[in-house]
């Protein structure tokens, strides 16, 4: 284990329950994801800034919406907002494929730096507008925004499988936003609230 134990206590304290995602957590090593200066703050629960505006999102957060996925060894995830990598690599490590879309060049050269360091090799991923999903892929059990939609994106309902869950940010960017669970049923899709969070919003797109 590479975290500390104050880490697990953080994790624990914000109701992550499941001893997978707090293990592979523990095992996944945050500093890899931060500049030098700020590699110090790495174990603590604070968004951090990545670049371009961006940051990466809190541990407590990256928890849940990990837990909430319910993931499967099996499964097939698409995550909207590669960032800096780092939901990326967790979900790489509890599931069989992750495509995941960011719309800033930059940070995505960063990200597939560290997929590679890190020797992550079941994330395939692409600079694009991640509204619509990844090109050609699909359907996928399981759906992830780390990016804040204005509303609940259909277009990315529709890439998940029946019985698949999409775990997103719903809200004004500067207000307190509600973290949903979308459950996809035959002839509906079932809403349920988890939380309030802040993410960067969703944006249209390329980026620079
Ligand atoms: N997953 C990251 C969080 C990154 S912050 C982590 O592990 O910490 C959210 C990311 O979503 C940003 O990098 C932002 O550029 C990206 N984003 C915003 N709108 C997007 C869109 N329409 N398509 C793809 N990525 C988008």
């Amino acid at each position: 284990m590479i975290a500390p134990t104050s880490f697990i206590k953080i994790l624990k304290d914000s109701g992550i329950t499941d001893k997978l995602v707090i293990e592979t957590m523990c095992n996944v090593d945050r500093t890899k994801f931060l500049e030098p200066v700020l590699q110090q703050y790495a174990w603590q629960n604070q968004t951090l800034p990545i670049g371009n505006g961006q940051t990466i999102s809190l541990p407590s957060i990256v928890g849940l919406m990990t837990q909430e996925l319910q993931l499967k060894s099996s499964d097939k995830v698409l995550e909207i907002g590669t960032g800096c990598g780092y939901q990326s690599i967790i979900l790489a490590n509890l599931c069989s494929q992750v495509y995941s879309v960011e719309r800033h060049p930059s940070l995505l050269k960063l990200a597939k730096k560290r997929f590679k360091d890190m020797q992550v090799y079941n994330v395939m991923s692409m600079v694009d507008d991640g509204s619509c999903g990844f090109l050609n892929q699909g359907p996928f059990d399981k759906v992830i925004l780390t990016c804040c939609a204005d509303d609940i994106p259909m277009h990315l309902v529709d890439k998940l499988k029946i019985g698949g869950i999409m775990i997103l940010p719903v809200g004004e960017s500067n207000e307190k936003q509600d973290l949903l669970k979308v459950i996809k049923l035959q002839d509906k899709i079932d809403i349920i609230e988890i939380g309030k969070v802040d993410f960067v919003p969703m944006l249209e797109g390329i980026g620079s």
